[in-house]
């Protein structure tokens, strides 16, 4: 993940020959510095801070949500997409369900110097989920709905591709309900026996009308009460792309616009749109990426009873 960080206060030969073979995927200034490695290494513990353009935290795997920092006024460039960088350098990008297994991260500091690098994405596996007893006519929609179906996504894809200069995503997050998890991010789902695309979010099953709480600071890009797969539809967004839905639910607390604060009522729990009972679906999304909302919160508090 930090492949500086070993150069830096790695002395064995050994290692140093390992970090030579890695010099392919490397920036050139770095190509240079582990060839004179052997002669340089006091020195370079003391200046190290200084050429680690790039910090990256979090998990390189499907569904992650990754925030960097680079020198503020750098260029990042992530698989072709470039992406905003904050005064500070502070970005954030997200790998999804279905990310490659090498992903390219390219930075152009403020002097023009750009560096290239290549990280591995670890590959996940997802389970099968089958459904039964959904309505028919939410699994093969009759011809008069397709119309709507494709207005109704317009909306929400517009909603996500946002991008907004607020950093309410770089900090923690809270589960926005607290219940049992029937249902979680990247199973392959078949609904009355048949494929449809993979679930995006995790369900959290509750009585119509419990309460849903904000995960974290945002602001309301998108509240609407019926749509037809997803039915009462809720999308705050956390800045630089990164937005969470909340779908089926009975109730909308919030106006489009409206800031909100973690913690806070936005929603009631309902069983709108494609669903065999009520509970709440919580997505995240990095743009058109989809994030696995369960890799931003701890394990499920217990429910108070
Ligand atoms: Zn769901």
């Amino acid at each position: 993940m930090k492949p500086c960080v070993i150069l830096f206060v790695s002395s064995s030969i050994s290692a140093i020959n390992q970090i030579n073979a890695m010099n392919l995927a490397m920036p050139h200034k770095m190509r240079l510095l582990s060839n004179s490695l052997p002669l340089l290494l006091p020195f370079l513990l003391l200046i190290s801070a200084d050429l680690l353009a790039l910090e990256v935290k979090g998990k390189w795997e499907q569904g992650q949500l990754l925030i960097g920092r680079v020198e503020p006024g750098s260029q990042v460039v992530f698989q072709e997409r470039r992406v905003r960088v904050d005064e500070d350098g502070l970005f954030v990008f997200g790998l999804d369900r279905d990310a490659p297994a090498k992903v390219a991260l390219t930075v152009t500091d403020p002097s023009g110097d750009i560096e290239q690098h290549q990280f591995q994405v670890n590959q996940r596996e997802y389970t099968i989920q089958r459904i039964n007893g959904v309505p028919a006519r939410t699994v093969n929609p009759p011809a008069e709905q397709i119309e709507r179906i494709r207005r109704e996504s317009a909306l929400t894809r517009s909603a996500r591709s946002k991008d907004l200069p607020r950093r309410d995503f770089d900090q923690p997050f809270q589960w926005p309900l607290v219940g049992p998890i029937t249902g979680v991010y990247g199973s392959q789902r078949y609904f009355n026996g048949e494929p449809r695309q993979p679930h995006y979010g995790v369900d959290v099953a509750a009585p119509t009308g419990t309460v849903v709480v904000a995960p974290v600071d945002g602001v309301v890009t998108l509240a609407y009460d019926d749509m037809f797969f997803s039915g009462g539809t809720l999308i705050v967004d956390h800045g630089h792309g990164v937005s969470s839905t909340f779908i089926h639910l009975h109730k909308i607390l919030v106006e489009e616009g409206q800031e909100v604060k973690q913690g806070e009522p936005i929603a009631q729990v309902g069983a709108t749109g494609r669903v065999t009972g009520p509970h709440l679906d919580w997505r995240m999304n990095w743009f058109d990426q989809r994030i696995d909302p369960q890799t931003l919160v701890g394990p499920m508090p217990r429910a108070e009873s």
